[in-house]
């Protein structure tokens, strides 16, 4: 089963994609971790991602495509694979189409996770992480049960991504909402978009999905 999750940064695609690795086994591959992992290596290429990060808008096509296309075909992908970050406009959706044609499969769903921008500013401006587990916190929803100290390693230093500064954020959220209608456009003629009302609870959320992929 090979899945889409489509939704504005601070949706709760994370958390979803988790839920569904644990359920079904499908790993997750999120384009905008797969950069950031990229960026770590310290090579030239991961120097020019870096620019187009810590600015919040895309990275080119080609760049993007070359490193999801190794992604996509590890082993750990067999059970199928539930991209979030990718498409992120109508000509890389095209793009993936071919990418997967290649590969011989196929896409089953696309969640479309809708949310309104004031709560998104609120989830993304309180969101960190622990800097040595990478747990993910939210200081406005889920703080630490302990002031400044990781619930799941006990550590004591925490990290917050650079894009999601608010003005960075607000231009991510504007280049996602040119975008995401003709992504969605493109997908609802292939009858594979199903809306998710983001707004809910992860756990609520998660059966909304559950009930999808059983039908
Ligand atoms: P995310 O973690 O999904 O919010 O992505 C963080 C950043 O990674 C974005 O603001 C872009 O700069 C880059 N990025 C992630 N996915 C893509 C994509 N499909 N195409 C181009 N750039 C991307």
């Amino acid at each position: 089963m090979n899945l889409i999750f489509l939704g504005p940064p601070g949706s709760g695609k994370g958390t979803q994609s988790l839920y569904i690795k644990e359920e079904y086994g499908i790993n997750p591959i999120s384009t905008g971790e797969m950069l950031r992992k990229e960026i770590e290596k310290g090579t030239e290429v991961s120097k020019e991602i870096k620019k187009y990060l810590s600015q919040g808008v895309l990275v080119p096509e080609k760049t993007i495509l070359r490193l999801l296309a190794k992604e996509i075909s590890k082993e750990v992908y067999v059970k199928g694979f539930l991209l979030d970050g990718f498409p992120r406009n109508l000509n890389q959706a095209k793009l993936l189409e071919k990418l997967i044609n290649k590969i011989n499969k196929k896409i089953n769903k696309v969640f479309n996770f809708e949310v309104n921008e004031d709560v998104l500013l609120k989830r993304i401006s309180g969101r960190y992480s622990c800097s040595i587990c990478n747990a993910t916190y939210n200081k406005y929803f889920k703080d630490t049960l302990k002031n400044g100290i990781c619930d799941f390693c006990g550590s004591e230093t925490f990290k917050k991504r650079e894009d999601d500064e608010e003005e960075i954020f607000k231009s991510r959220i504007k280049i996602y909402e040119q975008n995401n209608k003709e992504i969605v456009e493109y997908y609802s003629k292939k009858y594979l978009i199903v809306s998710i009302n983001a707004i809910l609870s992860p756990d609520i959320i998660f059966q909304n999905i559950k009930k999808e992929l059983t039908t």
